[in-house]
């Protein structure tokens, strides 16, 4: 007889692990199966630091999602005793009427956020790492910064193991199908049965599930070096994203130890993520190093590190937390268009709620399935 749970979470990532610890945590039997062993470097969860931000200029729906998520990752931190968010502040920079701006600038005022709208100046004169155009401004919101991925994402699977789940590495799911009365999920190594199963396979869900609507885009984040510790200190420099131009984005970091961290925000290529290329060539970083350089004038073109990280987008670039369509024991919960990560230890709670009472206290509207 193949081994029989209540509830199957297929990938173990960001989202996976913290759903496995939160149903593991209500009482269910769970059984967590990734095809490499979290946190690693082939998904989407790797890479240091992770922006949290709570004026979300994507939508002002997302709000409460964060607020819950920073409650949960404080919890977290408690529990594992290590640092998980490191509160910086956080700069939306743009044109005034870009979205980054204006969007910022609607979610703090629907739900009456702290936030400052600042001239270049005095940008300039509090945060001199920072070096926006002449016909930009800034909002400012004191309770952004940074999660650490990598630590997130070993704490919740730490405590889904120590709140009875079962979790096993290197094992591929490899296909799931309904018999009627369960589920029965089918791995590279063995058959098991369940109740319900979730999908968090990150940038590989379109394998078990074909008809999910994502395209999986590749990205290139660089570590500079800089030339002034002192501003960059995250005591002096918050998290920054430019909307540099309409519509095209880069963000960045303070100086976390390892030189700065700085990305594009989408401008990847469509990838398969069993193919993608994860070399980053020396022209990548040539090129962000001059998209960059003028809004930051203290960081060297030396990259001291640079890797390639996986976004799977919906095609609005809201997330997708909903029942399969043609299934309803089958929730799928990962897709989260290169935004996803400061949210996930919500998102575990979400999918908890969805699958022990069928409803979240949430407001899932932007995120079902379409
Ligand atoms: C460069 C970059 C920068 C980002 N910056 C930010 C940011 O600043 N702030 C923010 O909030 N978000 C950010 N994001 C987005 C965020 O990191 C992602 O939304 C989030 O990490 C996705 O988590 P996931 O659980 O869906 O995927 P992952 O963490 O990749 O997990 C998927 C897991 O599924 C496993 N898996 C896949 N297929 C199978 C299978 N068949 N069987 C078993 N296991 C399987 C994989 O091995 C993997 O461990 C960024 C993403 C990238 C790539």
């Amino acid at each position: 007889m193949p081994e029989s749970y209540d509830v199957i979470v297929a990938g173990l990532g960001a989202m996976g692990s913290a759903t496995a610890f939160q149903l593991a945590r209500r009482g269910s039997q769970v059984l967590g199966l990734d095809r490499l062993h979290p946190p690693h470097t082939f998904g989407s969860s790797h890479g240091q630091s992770r922006i949290i931000r709570e004026a979300y200029f994507e939508h002002p729906l997302y709000v409460p999602l964060v607020q819950r998520a920073y409650e949960l990752w404080a919890e977290l931190g408690k529990a594992s005793g290590q640092r998980l968010l490191l509160q910086t502040g956080g700069l939306m920079i743009g044109l005034p009427d870009g979205v980054v701006v204006k969007g910022t600038l609607a979610s703090a005022q629907t739900h009456h956020l702290r936030h400052e709208l600042l001239p270049v100046e005095d940008v300039r004169r509090r945060f001199p790492a920072i070096d926006p155009r002449d016909d930009m401004v800034a909002v400012f919101e004191p309770r952004a910064g940074v999660v650490f991925p990598e630590l997130c994402v070993q704490a919740h699977l730490r405590f889904a193991q120590e709140s009875g789940a079962t979790l096993k590495f290197n094992e591929t799911v490899t296909g799931w199908s309904d018999s009627g009365d369960s589920l029965e999920v089918k791995t590279a190594q063995g058959v098991y049965r369940c109740r319900l199963l979730v999908i968090s396979a990150g940038s590989w869900a379109k394998e078990l599930i074909p008809e999910l609507p994502v395209v999986v885009e590749r990205q290139v984040l660089v570590w500079f070096e800089q030339h002034a510790p002192q501003l960059f200190s995250p005591e002096h420099c918050p998290i920054y994203l430019f909307e540099y131009e309409r519509n095209r984005y880069f963000y960045g970091f303070p100086e976390l130890g390892t030189g700065v961290k700085i990305a594009r925000h989408h401008e990847g290529s469509a990838v398969d993520p069993n193919l993608v290329s994860r070399e980053v060539h020396p022209e990548e970083i040539k090129s962000l190093h001059e998209l960059v350089r003028s809004f930051l004038p203290e960081l060297a073109g030396k990259a001291l590190e640079a890797v390639v990280c996986l976004y799977t987008n919906m095609p609005d670039e809201h997330f997708l937390i909903d029942w399969h369509p043609k299934n309803p024991r089958v929730l799928v919960c990962s897709p989260c268009s290169g935004h996803g990560f400061k949210f996930s230890s919500a998102i575990g709670e979400i999918a908890a709620d969805l699958i022990l009472t069928g409803r979240s206290k949430l407001d899932l509207t932007l995120f079902r399935w379409r």
